[in-house]
């Protein structure tokens, strides 16, 4: 639900520029709320609605018929192109995140009740148990067959509407379609320019009132995925304990990061790393930015500290109601 406010939020913004959409698709996929709003025609829209439904088949999880779904349960599964395609990117990406991303957590995330929604807190010694069938590195992917250790289940929750987004942009190329905004539930593809020349501007959920934005980055060609610890959470013995695991400790993670959102040309990076660095928190996302560059990341503390690469300090524009303390990442300090 939290999510489904803050997609409309982003909405209302965008169609703040006075600008009504050629098509436009809404729909709930991926466990979120979608909305697609591109300047080409319905079948346009209808296409990409299409495809990210498919992916949604593929990826799932929670479907035993589902490429993931079948490997969770056999342990062994033959996959289409798409989902050894994520599952290879996303191998790629656990690594080079240190395992920051970890797409084999599931089985911890559904521990804590994130999945069923039955939240609880669980012992030391199940989350040592299960902490023995998860780690990304003993996922093995020869061509497109997929191998796990017994009792690992995968997750492409992290990755799956980041990579949903890059298809989607992928169909509005082949069907010459150069403008849209497509906000799949905190992953926002912002396709060309609007009309007029200008950039998109996409809002960024304040996590204290969904219902609200702090500021909003202009951009252009650019995919924008935000994770933050509002999105799912529940609260026990007074502690609040949100839906991104630490893969370290198998516990939700708990370093002072409220959201991360990430810009980059490519849907699948934004939404792996916007998990991974609220994972990392701000020492270990600044050393990877810095040693990597290829994105731009604003993160939010709990401190009220606004984190920014220099980058995305240019694209960013803060809400004038909101007084976040701004700290300015560049590459040399
Ligand atoms: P996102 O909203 O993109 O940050 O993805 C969060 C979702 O990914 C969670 O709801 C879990 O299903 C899964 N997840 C949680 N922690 C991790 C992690 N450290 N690595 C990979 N997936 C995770
Ligand atoms: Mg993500």
């Amino acid at each position: 639900m939290k999510k489904f406010i803050c997609v409309l939020l982003c909405l209302v913004f965008l169609s703040g520029c006075g600008y009504s959409s050629a098509a436009s698709e809404s729909f709930e996929c991926m466990d979120t709320f979608m909305k697609i709003d591109i300047y080409g025609s319905a079948d346009d829209a209808a296409d990409i609605r299409a495809e990210i439904e498919r992916l949604n088949g593929l990826f799932s999880a929670q479907d035993e018929s589902s490429d993931i779904g079948r490997l969770n349960k056999n342990g062994t599964a033959d996959l289409s192109d798409e989902t050894a395609d994520l599952l290879s990117q996303s191998l790629e990406l656990c690594g080079e995140t240190g395992g920051a991303l970890d797409i084999s957590v599931y089985p911890i995330v559904e521990a804590w009740g994130f999945i069923d929604r039955n939240y609880r807190v669980p012992g030391e010694s199940e989350l040592n148990t299960l902490l023995q069938s998860t780690g990304y590195n003993k996922i093995e992917l020869s061509g497109k067959t997929a191998k796990t250790d017994s009792g690992m289940k995968l997750d492409l929750g992290a990755v799956a509407k980041g990579y949903a987004a890059d298809k989607a942009v992928e169909i509005m190329n082949e069907n010459g379609v150069t403008s849209g905004i497509l906000n799949l539930g905190g992953t926002v593809a912002a396709v060309g320019e609007k009309p007029n020349g200008e950039k998109w501007r996409v809002g960024i959920c304040d996590p204290e009132n969904t219902a609200a934005y702090f500021g909003s980055v202009s951009v252009s060609g650019r995919i924008v995925a935000t994770s933050g610890s509002y999105e799912r959470y529940f609260e026990s013995g007074g502690k609040r304990y949100c839906h991104i695991i630490d893969p370290k400790t198998g516990c939700p993670t708990d370093n002072g990061t409220v959201s991360v959102t990430v810009i980059s040309e490519s849907g699948t990076r934004s939404d792996a790393l916007s998990t991974a660095l609220f994972v990392m928190g701000i020492d270990g996302a600044k050393k990877y930015w810095r040693s990597h560059r290829d994105f731009e990341f604003i993160l939010l503390d709990d401190k009220n500290n606004l984190w920014l690469t220099d980058g995305a300090e240019a694209s960013f524009k803060m809400n004038k109601d909101y007084d976040y303390n701004l700290k300015v990442i560049t590459a040399s300090d």
